[in-house]
């Protein structure tokens, strides 16, 4: 689930009424009042001709933030341009350029996010201005977490409430560390940090992040897999949320019910709020959220045997899926590429003060030209080599970010959207030969007892010793990938189904008897298999990872720690 939180300056009353003080009325007035901002914006531009220059430039950020708080991106970047190239004022630059930087964001222009992410942070430092500081820190915050970033995000966050704006409580920086922590999977139900961010909150009456951070511990209730608790808090909240009217917490609600339900077996329910959360968005947005209300609709689809609707709901849950995916990718790539920029001009620095120092050498050595010219030949010799060093170096992290973007972290192995992608050219490659592959896909069983037991950090051994076992059974050719927590798949190329089944039983058994030993004894475990072959089910990657998910499905409910193919019906192969 994906948690947003507005961050919005909040309002602070003054009775002074010069045009400079009525301009930071206005500004305190934006979303606390917002019909009376916009009276107050049009009294103001009745005295432009008697504001100087830098009220001017308030009022016309002012209205530049109108245009952004309305969507109209469009007319908000010219004049934020304009305030941050002309406005002789450091504190609105700074507040101009987070706006920019937080509309890229929500529009996916995450290279030019990420790059003014980069001077805004350069900024900080000399930005004095509380409020400035504040709004800086709450969009990096924002930004950072959607590429990944949880720590940064949350030290970010942090750094807001370390220096409060006048008017301004710790509600909105612990709501963002919040957020960070969740995303980050450090956050248990009884997490004291959530207990002071909701009490924080509740003093500060901001009832929009009461309710995110609610419904963030309901998300963790289903992770605990407790979905009576989710259920009853859900339910608790869902007036107040309603009258909040903020979209994003809405789409959660029915969501994160529709997920509790289904959990308890309750499919009317879960069918109707799933739907109720379709209803709600628009056909062409793309988000986790909608992914994960898909889901619910296609598991009770599939429980019921209702194939058409399962494989209608599986298709629209596979392209929010990908969607997602591509765009969590692109945030991640474009952060390693703003970082690559900065590393490429610390060396570009490097490399030129190097030549220069050549150069001043190389003066030297002229005037004695004769006899030093051996040792000339042997400094340029030197340079070249330092040149090329550098370049190496370049290179290399030039060759590790694009890796990065790649791997999954825990495992090494390709992550969901790479080996996807890998996977869908190799399968048109063996169409065009006719060649046979196998599409594997490998859960985990009843892993949560394991974290539940033994702790998130063995679990994670777990992880990585499957990992191990799985590469021991495989080819170099074959693709091997992370498909999200506790499901992996692999593609067996130039495979057919007999072999296939074959090396998924070899690798089913090999995990069986596998052994991680913890302080008080052992840990076993075990995983189900589902297989597609081109064989039977074409080479078409869709399908195939329809009928791969379909067969780990029936594995599942024929009693998991085996594998089924595409072509059989429940436990024909048993373990
Ligand atoms: P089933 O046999 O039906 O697959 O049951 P399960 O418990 O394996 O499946 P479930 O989907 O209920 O739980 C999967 C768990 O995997 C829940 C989640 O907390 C855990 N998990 C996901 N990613 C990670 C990770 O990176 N590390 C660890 N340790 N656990 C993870
Ligand atoms: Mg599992
Ligand atoms: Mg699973």
């Amino acid at each position: 689930m994906a948690f947003c939180v507005t961050i919005r300056p909040s309002f602070a009353d003054t009775s002074a009424s010069s045009l400079a003080t009525q301009l930071d009325q206005a500004e305190g007035l934006r979303t606390a009042d917002h019909p009376r901002f916009l009276r107050q914006l049009d009294a103001l531009r009745l005295h432009i001709t008697s504001m100087s220059a830098r009220e001017r430039w308030h009022l016309r950020y002012l209205e530049a933030w109108e245009s952004s708080f309305q969507g109209d991106y469009a007319n908000a970047e010219p004049r934020l341009r304009d305030v941050i190239d002309h406005a002789d004022d450091p504190a609105l630059s700074v507040k101009a350029s987070a706006i920019l930087m937080g509309d890229w964001g929500s529009n996916k222009r995450y290279e030019e996010a990420f790059e003014l992410a980069n001077q805004l942070v350069a900024r900080l430092p000399t930005t004095q201005d509380k409020l400035a500081r504040f709004v800086a820190l709450s969009y990096l915050s924002q930004l950072l977490r959607t590429a990944g970033q949880y720590d940064l995000a949350a030290s970010y966050a942090h750094d807001m409430a370390q220096d409060l704006p006048p008017g301004e409580t710790s509600c909105k920086p612990m709501s963002l560390e919040l957020t960070a922590l969740y995303d980050a999977h450090e956050l248990t139900s009884t997490s004291p940090e959530l207990l002071r961010a909701l009490e924080s909150c509740q003093i500060a009456g901001e009832s929009v992040f009461i309710n995110t951070l609610w419904l963030v511990k309901a998300s963790i209730h289903l992770d605990e897999n407790q979905p009576e608790k989710a259920v009853e808090l859900l339910q608790r909240i869902a007036p107040s949320i309603h009258r909040d009217q903020y979209y994003s917490s809405m789409l959660a609600l029915q969501t994160e019910l529709a997920q509790a339900y289904l959990k308890q077996g309750n499919d009317g329910a879960a069918r109707k709020t799933a739907l109720a959360a379709l209803a709600l968005s628009d056909p062409n947005d793309v988000s986790e959220t909608l992914r994960d209300a898909y889901h619910v609709l296609y598991s009770i689809e599939k429980k019921q045997g209702n194939s058409p609707a399962a494989l209608t709901y599986y298709e629209h849950y596979v392209a929010q899926d990908i969607g997602y995916l591509n765009d969590v990718s692109a945030r991640a790539l474009a952060y390693a590429v703003a970082r690559q920029h900065v590393i490429v001009q610390k060396l570009e620095t490097e490399k030129l003060s190097r030549q220069n120092n050549i150069l001043l050498l190389q003066q030297a050595l002229d005037a004695k030209a004769a006899e030093t010219s051996r040792l000339y030949i042997i400094v340029l010799l030197m340079g070249l080599a330092s040149a090329t060093l550098w370049l190496f170096r370049l290179k290399r992290s030039q060759l590790r970010f694009k890796k990065l973007s790649s791997i999954d972290g825990l495992t090494g192995v390709f992550n969901h959207q790479h080996f996807m992608s890998e996977a869908g050219r190799a399968v048109q490659q063996l169409e065009r030969k006719l060649g046979a592959a196998c599409l594997v896909f490998i859960d985990l069983d009843n892993f949560k007892q394991i974290n539940d037991t033994h702790g998130h950090a063995m679990g994670d051994v777990v992880l990585r010793r499957s990992v191990t076992i799985c590469r021991q059974q495989l080819r170099p050719s074959d693709l091997y990938g992370r498909l999200g927590g506790e499901e992996f798949g692999i593609l067996l190329l130039d495979c057919t189904r007999e072999q296939g089944i074959a090396i998924a039983e070899r690798i089913r058994i090999a995990i069986d008897t596998a052994i991680v030993e913890v302080d008080a004894g052992i840990v076993t475990f075990s995983a189900s298999v589902g297989l597609a072959s081109t064989d039977s089910s074409g080479y078409d990657l869709q399908r195939l990872s329809r009928e791969a998910d379909a067969a780990l499905y029936r594995a599942k409910r024929a009693g998991r720690n085996r594998v089924i193919s595409d072509a059989e019906e429940d436990g024909l192969v048993e373990a």
